[in-house]
């Protein structure tokens, strides 16, 4: 894994975003929710540490069950709607981040497999060389 160091802001510029360090996993879902939040067929996002993440501005928070019977939360800009993170209670210790907001600075996105390829939408390309997972992600620990 890359070792990040960058900033990057909302679309209105409300929000800054800074991550530093490794991410753990870098990856894409295509669960029905992130369809619909992305706006396209799957979303390229990866896990950080909670400590590389530093968020400076205040989000507005959506909470939702998820599939898994955790509770999943997206933070995003009240000003703009972009979102800057997401986290699962099932990882408290762990940030969502969507890499497209390193937009044209985000080359060394390497996505390592797509989870929720069950309602993956076939009009969507993704690499044929990455693992695809029906639904989360066997247990890696
Ligand atoms: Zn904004
Ligand atoms: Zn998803």
């Amino acid at each position: 894994m890359p070792q990040l160091d960058q900033s990057t802001h909302c679309d209105c510029g409300a929000i800054t975003l800074s991550v530093t360090g490794q991410a753990i996993s870098m990856f894409q879902c295509s669960c029905r929710n992130c369809q619909t939040v992305s706006g396209s067929g799957h979303s390229s996002i990866m896990l950080l540490p909670i400590e590389g993440v530093r968020i400076v501005g205040a989000t507005k928070s959506f909470v939702r069950p998820a599939d898994s019977g955790a509770t999943f939360t997206r933070h995003f800009c009240p000003e703009c709607g972009t979102t800057i993170a997401a986290e699962s209670s099932r990882a408290p210790a762990f940030r969502i981040i969507p890499v497209g907001l390193f937009a044209g600075a985000n080359d060394w996105y390497r996505p390592n497999q797509l989870i929720f390829s069950r309602t993956h939408p076939h009009w969507d390309l993704i690499d044929p060389e990455i693992p695809q997972h029906a639904a989360y992600r066997p247990e890696q620990h």
